[in-house]
């Protein structure tokens, strides 16, 4: 079983994989493979300081790091993981790309959804959870020092957030939009009302 979990940042995206991670562990004895992107493998976490951290990398570069993360993520970690029957849990999958490098970044949406099927062979999660998140609440809930990415403009995180309702509500059978203002248990029940009868054999 695959999924995935979007939305923008400080959404609370790990804090909702470790909570449902730790349920489907302790209540049905599964594996779980908790993972992220970009920066799920050794790879990829050298492509993650290369995309968040460098200097001067214009749209299609930065399109194409996340992409090639994205693949060596699928190819080395997530599909011999579905192969032995774990649940992976992503934290961010190519609808990330979707919404930040098509929306945020104005790259087309077409061309770019082709290149992250090739890059992961055609490998789609069974359910997407959308934290879905005012960026207009996002300096309250970010801790740390931001990236590259986080310093990004107003504008560009409603383009991104924008892409995100639209790509859910372009195929409504895969996605669940939830409210990522809900408190952290509310979501976590939804959140696990969802996966129950997808657990079945
Ligand atoms: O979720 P995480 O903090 O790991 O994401 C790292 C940064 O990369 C975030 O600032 C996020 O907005 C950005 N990002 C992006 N395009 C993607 C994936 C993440 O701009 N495809
Ligand atoms: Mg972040």
């Amino acid at each position: 079983l695959f999924l995935s979990f979007e939305g923008g940042d400080g959404a609370g995206k790990t804090t909702q994989q470790a909570h449902l991670a730790a349920w489907l562990t302790e209540s049905f004895g599964r594996e779980v493979v908790r993972t992220r992107e970009p920066g799920g493998t050794e790879l990829g976490r050298t492509l993650r300081q290369l995309v968040l951290h460098g200097d001067d990398v214009d749209a299609r570069t930065e399109a194409l790091l996340y992409a090639t993360d994205r693949a060596h993520h699928v190819a080395s970690l997530v599909r011999p993981a579905l192969g032995r029957g774990a649940v992976v849990i992503t934290d961010r999958y190519l609808d990330s790309s979707l919404a930040y490098q098509a929306g945020g970044r104005e790259l087309g949406l077409a061309e770019l959804r082709d290149l992250q099927m090739w890059a992961v062979g055609g490998l789609l999660p069974r359910m997407t959870f959308l934290l879905d998140l005012d960026p207009a609440l996002l300096p309250q809930r970010l801790t740390g020092s931001p990236d590259r990415l986080e310093r990004a403009g107003a504008e560009f995180h409603r383009r991104t957030r924008d892409a995100f309702l639209a790509l859910a509500a372009a195929e409504p059978q895969r996605w669940r939009v939830l409210d990522a203002s809900l408190p952290i248990e509310e979501l976590a029940a939804r959140i696990r009302a969802e996966v129950a009868p997808l657990l079945a054999p």
